[in-house]
């Protein structure tokens, strides 16, 4: 749809609410969802009938082509709300711009830029309330898109649906974090969807994070598919070290996403004069560094948890604690972004939406 054809959204309240039926101290991540979703679909070559509706069940073909292939696409971001009542959004432009990258590389049609803003404004005003108040309470923004064509040839769909749901999100702490680096599996190779929020992309780490998980590692340090040189990811976040006191980090590449969370903590970094390398980082330096003790912290950055701080990493079946630093780039990083993020704080970069 191009901007001179525009669809009114239309909006279709819930009858009641099932909020009060909701214990906002006891939420698992991403399990309950608020009263209303969007749904636009794409057909004829445009993008039509943006609605905004009661969240419940769809009805969709089992010959649907996303069931079939995987062309999905998907984002996530977060609101928070400020001691006044406000609700904030946090650079929800690089969202926008991300799910359209990774539509791309899936064959996926474009969202229009004015429908995902309205659709996404208008359903965060209508579920405010879900939007609870507090440092690290937020509502999940979850968009997402799907292949909704029916019939099982191997090819693109020529139908979709977008969609945007919402979920309560609880301050959580999970602890630091303890990862093994990938010696065996990866998650992306050059040339592949690395870079895309691919539905696939996750579904693909599932096995050999539960390999980790029964060694007792929550995570594993993605690395470079060809030689497993190179460290790249930690789980679903992207990951930085700290050695003495420069921070080091994979730069983006197509094996790699764009974290929002990755370029903020990078501009927090350089505004406070801390030499931030975007460059291949080598497992054996990080190796090396945690041996002779100038590798002082490791934390993963990404929307869920804003910074998770990793305790202890595996290699070659030795294992390297770190020390929790109280004091250290992880949770002065992870402290200012959420900060900015509840309007508790300047907002020097203009990030608060
Ligand atoms: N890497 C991967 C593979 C991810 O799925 C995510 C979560 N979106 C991130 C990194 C962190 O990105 P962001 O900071 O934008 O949440």
């Amino acid at each position: 749809m191009n901007s001179s054809t525009k669809q009114k959204l239309d909006i279709q309240k819930a009858e009641s609410s099932r909020i009060g039926q909701v214990d906002f101290n006891n939420l698992t991540f991403g399990s309950t969802f608020s009263d209303h979703m969007f749904e636009c679909d794409y057909k004829d070559g445009e993008w039509q009938n943006p609605t905004i509706k009661p969240y419940g069940p769809l009805t969709i073909s089992p010959g649907a082509k996303v069931f079939h292939y995987g062309q999905a696409v998907f984002e996530g971001m977060k609101a928070y709300k400020d001691d006044d009542g406000k609700v904030w959004l946090f650079r929800p432009e690089e969202n926008f711009n991300r799910i359209n990258k990774s539509s791309k590389r899936m064959a996926i049609p474009e969202f229009p830029k004015d429908i995902f803003f309205e659709a996404l404004t208008e359903l965060v005003k209508i579920d405010k309330e879900w939007v609870k108040k507090g440092l690290g309470n937020s509502l999940y923004i979850r968009p997402f898109v799907m292949a909704t064509q029916v019939g099982v040839s191997a090819s693109p769909s020529t139908e979709y649906k977008f969609m945007i749901l919402m979920s309560p999100a609880q301050a959580y702490y999970t602890g630091d974090v303890k990862v093994e680096i990938a010696e065996h599996y990866s998650r992306s190779a050059n040339g592949g969807v690395g870079a895309a929020k691919a539905a696939g992309n996750y579904g693909a780490q599932f096995f050999p994070t539960n390999l980790a998980r029964e060694k007792g590692f929550q995570q594993v340090i993605w690395t470079d598919a060809s030689k497993h040189e190179y460290l790249e990811e930690a789980g679903t976040m992207n990951v930085f070290f700290r050695v003495n006191d420069t921070l080091l980090t994979a730069p983006i590449s197509d094996r790699i996403l764009d974290g929002v969370t990755r370029k903020s903590v990078i501009a927090l970094a350089k505004r406070d004069n801390i030499t931030v390398e975007e460059r291949p980082v080598s497992v054996s330096e990080i190796v090396e560094a945690a041996k002779n003790g100038n590798l002082k912290e490791i934390f993963g950055a990404g929307t869920a948890a804003v910074i998770s701080p990793v305790s202890a990493f595996s290699y070659h079946d030795t294992v390297y604690d770190l020390e929790h630093q109280d004091n250290g780039f992880a949770m002065r990083f992870k402290k200012e972004l959420m900060d900015i993020q509840h309007n508790r704080s300047e907002d020097p970069f203009g990030w608060r939406y």
